[in-house]
């Protein structure tokens, strides 16, 4: 289960995570292994569970990051264009660019301006990291997500980190046909993540999947 998984290091709860069956697929074991969380978490880094990052903003668990890269995995191919909403530390906004090297992009959307800072700062403690933010394999901008990031649309997959109160067709729109959405929606007091898939000829399909706990997703904070 999610909880047992943390580890003493980043190779420990990755390890664990598939164990546990959270990981299942060697490519995303791989990408979460190249990424250390320490650079990501301010707080017990390897610990299978959300940790502040201030700002009311925090790093998702680690099995919620596994789940989301494996969700999306088909679509997260070398060249892959995607986009990363409410990115926060960042550690998803890199794992998702290691997953589309080479000549991928990600594009993370952050509508608090010391957070696209803080997701800048921590991808280039690594010099993986700091070359993809180089070379243009990520991008962080400072925008409300509920309206996508039209300037590098289409998306073949686009991560939600926040709660929406539904369906944004802007993301809808920005993906490819074929493309994949994931992302976690209020409904009803409850939260949970739907996959929605845009096919070759245009046809959206919504798939309801597991309960879910995100902060939501908002109006940026006016102070
Ligand atoms: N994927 C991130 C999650 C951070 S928590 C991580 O694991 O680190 C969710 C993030 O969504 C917060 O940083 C919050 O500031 C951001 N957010 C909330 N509403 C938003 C909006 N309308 N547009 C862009 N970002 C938003």
């Amino acid at each position: 289960m999610a909880w047992r998984s943390s580890g003493a290091t980043n190779e420990a709860l990755i390890e664990n995570l598939s164990k546990n069956g959270l990981i299942t697929q060697d490519r995303v074991k791989k990408a979460m292994l190249s990424v250390d969380r320490a650079h990501y978490a301010p707080h017990a880094p390897y610990e299978d569970s959300p940790q502040p990052i201030g700002h009311r903003a925090t790093i998702s668990a680690p099995h919620m990051h596994a789940a989301a890269c494996e969700a999306l995995l088909p679509y997260l191919r070398p060249g892959a264009r995607v986009l990363d909403i409410g990115s926060g530390s960042g550690y998803l906004t890199h794992v998702l660019a290691e997953l589309v090297k080479p000549g991928g992009k990600v594009v993370g959307v952050e509508h608090i301006q010391p957070l696209v800072e803080m997701g800048m700062g921590n991808t280039r403690k690594s010099a993986e990291g700091r070359e993809l933010m180089d070379d243009g394999g990520i991008r962080y901008v400072k925008g409300d997500g509920r309206l996508g990031w039209a300037g590098e649309a289409p998306y073949d997959a686009i991560h939600v980190g926040a709660a929406a109160a539904g369906f944004h067709q802007a993301l809808i729109e920005q993906l490819r046909a074929p493309g994949r959405l994931f992302m976690p929606v209020e409904e009803e007091q409850m939260q949970h993540i739907y996959v929605i898939d845009k096919k070759e000829d245009g046809t959206v399909t919504r798939t309801k999947d597991m309960g879910v706990r995100y902060v939501p997703l908002t109006d940026a904070p006016t102070e």
